[in-house]
């Protein structure tokens, strides 16, 4: 009899990964753990980024994961976006829950909203 036990495996995971499977009508996590989120794990999210001069653009996280950005995280894919209109950087970026989160007037049509770029 050694006391061994043989390998037992600890499987140490970041925080982070417990948000794979978050529950409907709550956001994933705060901004901290959503900026360190991967885009795959967030596929079901869009990425809200709103550029200085005016331009809006909704990134529907399922098919930034689909297009092979999948193991990226949030903050090094926010650090990529470029502004199509004037090649700058958006000035506030968000995730929502759906394309609708945040639009007034729309019955059942908010949702959460979390600012992780330049939030007011
Ligand atoms: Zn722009």
């Amino acid at each position: 009899m050694t006391g061994h036990t043989g390998h037992i495996v600890t499987l140490v995971l970041s925080p982070f990964f417990r948000f794979d499977g978050p529950m409907p009508g709550h956001p994933p996590g705060d901004r901290a753990v959503i900026l360190a989120c991967s885009v795959r794990s967030l596929r079901e999210y869009i990425l809200d980024a709103q550029c200085g001069c005016g331009r809006c653009v909704h990134y529907p996280l399922g098919l930034m994961a689909a297009g092979g950005l999948g193991a990226l995280t949030i903050a090094s894919l926010i650090v990529q976006l470029r502004c199509k209109n004037c090649g700058q950087r958006p000035v506030r970026v968000a995730l929502l829950e759906h394309g609708a989160a945040g639009a007034r007037g729309i019955p059942g049509g908010s949702g959460w909203i979390v600012p992780l770029v330049g939030e007011d």
